[in-house]
This record gives structure tokens, sequence and C-alpha cells, in this order.
């Protein structure tokens, strides 16, 4: 969605508000679509004293394959973000800064929702805090029952444990 702020950026006081659905259901990441359902994005640009400030607020189910034992999970995530918009950044310092340019008061919403939602989203991926993860040996998933191999888990702390009282 593009979002034409010039009315904004020209009255103090001035704020729009939009909502959309944003598809990134062909997004690939790391071989998989993670994003099967549209993300519900809320979006409000505000003329604040002459500063204009943009806040986005995204909900979206992430998809993925357990890190640990290859399930497929859903996790409902949702994130918010901030930006200032300038029509043109004051100095090259201003760079580092979360500020978004816009020389011709035209915001590619979507494209700005995407960028900050990419840099969010999980890089280690659990379908549960506690995930018991595969049987090294059968392949079994353990979080459903043990299997019968008789595999020795070592503890690194019980192995300091074993130094000591030889
Ligand atoms: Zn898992
Ligand atoms: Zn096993």
């Amino acid at each position: 969605m593009l979002l034409e702020l010039k009315k904004v950026f020209l009255s103090e006081g001035e704020c729009l508000t939009v909502s959309e659905d944003l598809d990134l259901s062909e997004m690939e990441l790391n071989g998989c679509c993670p994003l099967k359902t549209p993300i519900k994005v809320e979006a409000a640009v505000k003329n604040r004293a002459g500063v204009v400030s943009l806040a986005i607020n995204a909900e979206l189910d992430y998809s993925a394959p357990c890190d640990r034992c290859g399930e497929e999970t859903i996790t409902p995530l949702s994130y918010s973000f901030d930006h200032i918009l300038v029509v043109s950044l004051a100095s090259e310092d201003d760079d580092d800064c979360d500020y978004i340019e816009i020389p011709d008061y035209t915001l590619d919403l979507d494209e700005l929702v995407t960028a900050d939602i990419l840099l969010e989203l999980p890089v280690k991926f659990l379908c549960r805090e506690d995930c018991k993860g595969l049987c090294p040996q059968c392949g079994e998933n353990l979080n459903y029952g043990k299997c019968d191999c008789d595999v020795q888990i070592s503890d690194p702390r019980l192995e300091v444990l074993k130094d000591l009282f030889q």
C-alpha cells in the first residue's frame, strides 16, 4: 500500500491511520515460506509539532519446522515498529538513525513493513521451550514418548563431578 502523506506533513496535528492485510506467502526464508497467512498490519502516521512519526503494528503467524525435532509449528507473533519520517535527511549522520526519507511524500508501507519484519523473525525456532528433539540413534521424536534405544546422554555438569570423584 502506498501512503500519500503530503497532507500529514503540511499540517500539524494531522494523522492518518490505515490497516491492511499484507500477503507475504510467497516469500522464502531458509528454503520454506514461513508466512502462509496474510499479515495484519496497522499503521498510524502523526504530525506532532512538525515531527512526523509512524507507528506500525504487525500480527502474523510464523510457521516453520522446529530446529530441534523438525516438526512444523505455527506460532503467532506480534511486532511493533516506530519510525520518524522526513522529506529529506538533514545530514549524512542521520543515516544510522531510524529516519525514513520520503522525498515525494509517498511511503511504500509494504516495503517498509516487510523489511522491518525480516529483521525480527526468529533465527532459532523451537516448537516449544523444552523440545526434547529427536533420538540421535533411531530418529524418534522424543516429545511423543521414549524410544527403546539405550542412549547415554552426557551432561557436561555431571562429567565435571565424575572427574572430581575419580
Ligand atoms: Zn521441536
Ligand atoms: Zn531411539
